[in-house]
């Protein structure tokens, strides 16, 4: 049977989606090869690869005058080439920081140019919360303002995009495709595959095509996004499996009813989840509720030395990855778009018949 997986990521993927990649792995559409074996010049590939972006489009509602570039390096590598192609001539950035991801973006950016750090996470009544924009100290003259809209290990996320002059940069890896987003008021989208969208291996970028020509001489031809995007991002060979599976789940949300239709899906199970953890004396969330991830539920037990215990529990009820990450311990659900909320209610039971064992 398929357990439920909450992992952070690589996370769960559809099972209709992974069916399909079965039944099609040994021989595509009659061609007597699997995609893994395909050339990526080839006409059969190119057009899977076309249809997932016109497939992204549709789903995200991307204007034309914005590239979609598939490529490698995760999320990480999109810390560096941000700056490398985004600085331009005055070389300033302004990074909002809000927790361990965002940290890791200006760290890199750091090493590129001259770095403007808002330090945008702080506490309201003692639960963590992300400070009014009217707080911030933005420079006026940033090349771009760069921030993570869903801190993955915090359980922390932007109530409503910030609103800068400068373009803006958001790092969406655990939550694009969970909500709509208005792509024109952004200059840079960037995305790792392995959260909500596909396999590890594949990196989105969706750029305004006027930020392509300030990239810094000395970048990597690889990391510049102005020859990917005139190369169909394959300057070299892409990860064409990671590719067309990620295809095959723009396919599947469209199937769904699209991007608006999983947004219903995941407040309900978001608040199914969050309702029950505020109901409960035995389990806690950090978060405002204005702030609350509804991707990555971090939440504690009222005694930490139960832990183990509701770890091993929880997996011999076929729910899997509960741990919080490495860093900051506790237990973390992360309910991206293929948890269905039949998941979380198997989550929520289990929870509650352990905190009645043992609270
Ligand atoms: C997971 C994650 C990353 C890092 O992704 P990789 O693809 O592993 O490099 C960056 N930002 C956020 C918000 C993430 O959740």
């Amino acid at each position: 049977m398929r357990a439920y997986n909450f992992c952070a990521g690589p996370a769960a993927l559809p099972t209709a989606v992974l069916e399909r990649a079965q039944a099609e792995m040994l021989d595509w559409h009659g061609k007597g090869l699997s995609i893994m074996e395909m050339s990526h010049r080839s006409d059969d590939y190119v057009a899977i690869a076309e249809k997932a972006e016109a497939d992204l489009r549709k789903l995200m509602n991307i204007p034309e005058n914005y590239k979609v570039l598939f490529l490698q390096g995760g999320a990480s590598l999109q810390f560096s080439a941000i700056p490398l192609n985004l600085l331009g001539k005055n070389n300033k950035a302004d990074y909002i920081d809000t927790g361990i991801w965002s940290e890791k973006a200006l760290k890199e950016a750091k090493r590129y140019g001259d770095i403007n750090v808002i330090n945008a996470a702080t506490h309201i009544n003692g639960k963590l919360a992300i400070s009014e924009q009217s707080e911030w100290n933005l420079s006026n003259d940033a090349a771009y303002v760069h921030y993570a809209d869903n801190e993955t290990i915090g359980g922390l996320q932007f109530a409503a995009v910030p609103q800068v002059n400068a373009p803006l940069v958001s790092d969406l890896s655990s939550s694009i495709l969970s909500a709509p987003v208005d792509v024109s008021q952004f200059g840079l989208i960037y995305a790792g595959a392995q959260k909500n969208i596909g396999p590890a291996g594949l990196t989105l970028v969706i750029v305004r095509e006027d930020l392509l020509d300030q990239a810094k001489p000395e970048i990597p031809t690889l990391l510049k996004y102005a020859e990917q995007a005139k190369n169909g991002s394959m300057l070299n060979t892409p990860s064409t499996y990671a590719w067309y599976l990620s295809g095959l789940v723009f396919e599947w949300l469209l199937e769904q009813g699209g991007v608006e239709a999983m947004h219903q899906i995941n407040l309900a199970k978001a608040k199914l989840l969050y309702g029950y953890i505020d109901s409960s004396d035995f389990y806690a969330n950090p978060i405002v509720e204005a702030n609350r991830s509804i991707m990555n539920v971090p939440f504690t037990l009222a005694n930490a030395d139960l832990d183990a215990l509701f770890l091993q529990e929880a997996q011999q009820q076929h729910l899997l990855n509960l741990a919080g990450h490495r860093s900051v311990g506790g237990m973390r659900a992360s309910i991206y778009n293929a948890v269905p909320l039949q998941g979380v209610q198997a989550l929520v039971e289990f929870m509650d018949t352990f905190a009645k064992r043992h609270g």
